[in-house]
């Protein structure tokens, strides 16, 4: 099923940038972190096809291009897009994310994360689109024996999610080998934050990430936010992540996406700010900044938690020049907690 959004923002030949000539195929693009991207491009007038199963995705969270309905699994329509569309580059976003899921059930990761990407990937050589970006994660380190991290530290996942990231890196790597195939992986730490207009942020009702559920649980959607563990090898005893927004995020993927149609080559990214906030610290900013102090109990760790996970992003900031604009953690929430009241009190927001 192709289904249409809005026209295309409008653009010209004459004094338009050269960016207008690129077009972009975002898998996932009706995503958190995918539609905060769709943005950037088309912010910068680059011509956007989304193509997402809308499993999580909203069409309300599309704000340019076009979006197509469909699954990567489904090889007969992927074809057809790429026959019909001439596409430039591919922003390979959609997949599953959820650590403890991947864990219960493996092949439900390996799947949807590994072969579907082969099936896209294999797309592309077939139609002669060489230029991908992809969207790669922390979990692909597992626990690094050195923080902050750089991208030559082991591969070491200790979740499915993580496994599958590291088999399409894998993938890619041997493909870009093979074929006039380029790549770039970035690598998330902690993504969070929401659009400052408050137009698309994080919609999954289920989603468990440590920002999201804190403003949920400030909001009275909770009763209590579950700190998990105490007595971690860190100062006061509580996870350190690395949070980011995820508008730097979305940048991260223009200057990737333009540093390879200026011919880099492939390439993997870390992409955080290089310093980190542990959970209690971040719980203690979430309680200031929405001027609410709701309940919080000290619980075991979570399996497969880190005790600290920390970029080093001195390379991408040095490769790419990528220069974040909001490495501040009272505006990741602040944003993020604008879309969450805006969810709560117009659940239509995303229909
Ligand atoms: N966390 C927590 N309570 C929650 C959610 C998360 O204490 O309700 C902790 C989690 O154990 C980890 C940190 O917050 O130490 C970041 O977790 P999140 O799920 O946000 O991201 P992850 O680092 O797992 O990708």
């Amino acid at each position: 099923m192709t289904k249409r959004q809005d026209s295309y923002p409008f653009f010209c030949s004459i004094g338009c940038n050269i960016h207008a000539m690129m077009k972009v195929l975002v898998t996932g693009g009706a995503g958190y972190i995918g539609s905060h991207i769709v943005k950037a491009l088309g912010e910068r007038q680059y011509e956007i096809v989304v193509y997402d199963n809308l499993s999580y995705g909203h069409p309300g969270a599309v704000l340019y291009g076009r979006l197509i309905q469909g699954d990567l699994a489904d090889q007969v329509l992927l074809h057809d897009v790429f026959r019909r569309e001439r596409f430039d580059a591919v922003i390979h976003m959609s997949a599953f994310i959820v650590v403890d899921e991947s864990i219960r059930d493996p092949l439900k990761y390996y799947r949807n994360n590994f072969v579907n990407a082969l099936n896209l990937i294999e797309t592309c050589l077939q139609y002669r689109v060489y230029a991908c970006i992809f969207s790669s994660t922390a979990a692909v380190y597992g626990i690094p024996d050195k923080v902050p991290v750089t991208e030559d530290s082991p591969l070491l996942p200790i979740n499915p999610y993580g496994a599958s990231k590291v088999m399409v890196e894998q993938a890619l790597h041997d493909v870009s080998i093979s074929a006039p195939f380029r790549y770039i992986s970035l690598r998330y730490f902690n993504v969070a934050g929401a659009d400052r207009l408050t137009r698309i942020g994080q919609a999954r009702k289920d989603a468990t990430h440590l920002i999201t559920v804190s403003l949920r649980t400030a909001l009275g959607k909770n009763n209590y936010l579950d700190i998990f563990g105490t007595d971690y090898p860190t100062p006061d005893g509580t996870c350190i992540r690395d949070y980011i927004h995820v508008d730097d995020l979305a940048d991260a993927h223009i200057l990737a996406l333009e540093y390879l149609r200026k011919g880099g080559g492939s390439a993997i990214y870390n992409c955080g700010y290089g310093h980190g906030a542990s959970v209690q610290e971040v719980v203690n900013r979430v309680k200031y900044v929405t001027g609410i102090d709701f309940p919080v109990r000290y619980a075991d760790r979570r399996p497969g938690d880190p005790p600290a996970l920390i970029a080093d992003a001195s390379k991408i900031r040095k490769e790419l020049g990528w220069t974040p604009k909001h490495d501040d953690l009272d505006y990741i929430i602040r944003t993020a907690w604008e879309w969450e009241k805006k969810i709560t009190t117009t659940p239509q927001t995303h229909p």
